[in-house]
């Protein structure tokens, strides 16, 4: 099974993957932990020029194709062997990161978005999509409490950062509104072993155990 986690900035996405990995872990389930960009080998190099300032002379359409490139040696590499071994991969973004980022605040058409994610996850649809959902304000200052990029800002560009930030929330909540088989939204701004719980829940469901 392949089990996604989505969501802005300081959402609690990694806290949770935790989580819920040492819950699969308890009841015998076999996990794999991974993160996008990266979590291949070629996918961790590719991260490392998109996120490390190398990026910031490529245009927007560039940037999607290589979050794409890395997507697809991601799947290819490691989370379709994985899921076909039985085991249940966890991943820290996904697609939806890419109709967000690139696509919505990135502004990129959806077509090419669309035609990028087709070839990029060819078929690897997660069964399950965690949508940690929390206000901007909540979200970056957490993201700013332990010292995020996007956190240390003069406050000219906070303004932007929050709008930018509400606009990719609504865009989470639109995407789950339109795939709410897979895709379940949770309230962020719940305590931490309250939404646990109900991720797990979801997960055991999934698993019908
Ligand atoms: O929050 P996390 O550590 O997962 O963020 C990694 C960063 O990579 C995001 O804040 C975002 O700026 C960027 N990203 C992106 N497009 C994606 C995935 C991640 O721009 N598809």
């Amino acid at each position: 099974h392949f089990i996604t986690f989505e969501g802005g900035e300081g959402a609690g996405k990694s806290t949770q993957i935790q989580y819920l990995a040492e819950a699969l872990k308890a009841r015998g389930y076999d996990v794999v932990i991974t993160r996008e960009p990266g979590g291949s080998p070629g996918a961790e190099a590719v991260r490392h020029v998109l996120l490390s300032g190398g990026a910031e002379e490529f245009g927007v359409r560039m940037e999607a194709i290589l979050f794409a490139a890395a997507r697809s040696d991601h799947v290819e590499e490691l989370i379709r062997p994985e899921v076909e071994a039985g085991k249940i991969v966890l991943c820290d973004r996904f697609m939806d990161s890419s109709r967000v980022y690139q696509g919505v605040t990135g502004g990129l058409e959806p077509d090419f978005i669309r035609s990028l994610e087709r070839i990029a996850i060819n078929g690897m649809i997660p069964d399950l999509t965690i949508i940690l959902d929390l206000p901007a304000e909540v979200g970056l200052s957490r993201a700013r409490a332990r010292g995020d990029d996007q956190g240390i800002k003069p406050d000219r560009y906070e303004k932007e950062a929050l709008a930018v930030q509400e606009k990719r929330r609504d865009a989470f909540l639109d995407l789950a509104a339109r795939e709410p088989q897979r895709c379940k939204v949770i309230d962020g701004t719940q305590p931490a072993d309250a939404i646990a719980q109900e991720i797990e829940k979801l997960a055991f469901t999934l698993l019908g155990d």
